[in-house]
């Protein structure tokens, strides 16, 4: 469903992302784990189509600059541009004539009960608190339901509830079969959820495991984790497993 071959990124000389390969699979949920700086939101906005690089992209077997693969992918970036100007409530009236959604009201009004904002749907972009601009734009990456949707460190700032809602809706859009990419640096925060799990430091795949291969190996991905980044316990896992690809 998402194909990413041979990607690289540079910031003048500071490679981000150093010849980056794996695939996701449809109906799956991928954990991007890795330390602060590893190149995770680099890989994710390249993605996304925001930034340029060396390499190919395919969503959906388009290269991702097409409108085709436009049409397929969401993002919920990691830092929430919500208009100051804009209510809760304008701010998806804006987003549904974007991405011209029809009969999105009802799914809104679900999205603002689960996060808590059914009360907040009067307030101005900044008249939100921190975590309310965060629950605001996680409920406008869900919005227009994705084929594909990358969720940026989505558990930050958010409360116990909120993160339990995200939980459950990212579990119900892989049974829908969406694909779902989720970075973070925080391993307890996704360790429930993933089918693959993708670990990267300093711009490079250090592993690329199914739960099935980590349960085989009698690791948790806390071990295997440390063991990638930095050396301790065994290290063999680091060649992508690309199975069904
Ligand atoms: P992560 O999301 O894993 O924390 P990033 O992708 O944000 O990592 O960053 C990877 C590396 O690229 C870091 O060394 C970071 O400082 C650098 N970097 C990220 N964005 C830029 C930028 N716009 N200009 C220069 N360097 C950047």
């Amino acid at each position: 469903m998402l194909q990413v071959s041979h990607v690289t990124k540079r910031y003048g000389k500071l490679t981000a992302c150093d010849d980056l390969t794996f695939h996701l699979d449809p109906g799956s949920v991928t954990v991007l784990l890795g330390p602060n700086g590893a190149g995770k939101s680099t890989i994710m906005k390249s993605i996304i189509g925001f930034l340029r690089y060396d390499g190919q992209i395919t969503v959906g077997g388009y290269p991702n600059k097409t409108v085709e693969a436009r049409r397929l992918l969401g993002y919920i970036p990691e830092l929430p541009s919500l208009y100051p100007n804009l209510t809760v409530s304008e701010h998806i009236e804006f987003l549904a004539r974007a991405y011209r959604l029809s009969d999105y009201k009802d799914r809104a009004e679900e999205l603002f009960r689960r996060f808590e904002l059914e009360d907040k749907k009067k307030k101005f972009g900044d008249e939100l608190s921190k975590g309310m601009q965060q629950k605001l734009n996680i409920c406008l990456g869900l919005l227009p339901e994705p084929k594909v949707l990358l969720l940026d460190e989505p558990m930050i700032g958010l409360d116990p509830h909120a993160i339990k809602e995200l939980k459950n809706l990212i579990e119900d859009m892989r049974a829908q079969g969406r694909t779902l990419l989720i970075s973070t640096h925080i391993i307890d925060s996704v360790d429930m959820l993933w089918d693959r799990t993708i670990i990267m430091d300093k711009g490079a795949i250090r592993a690329n495991v199914t739960r099935r291969e980590l349960d085989a190996d009698g690791r948790t991905l806390e071990e295997l984790f440390f063991a990638v980044t930095e050396g301790v316990g065994r290290e063999d896992m680091t060649h992508p497993g690309e199975e069904g690809a």
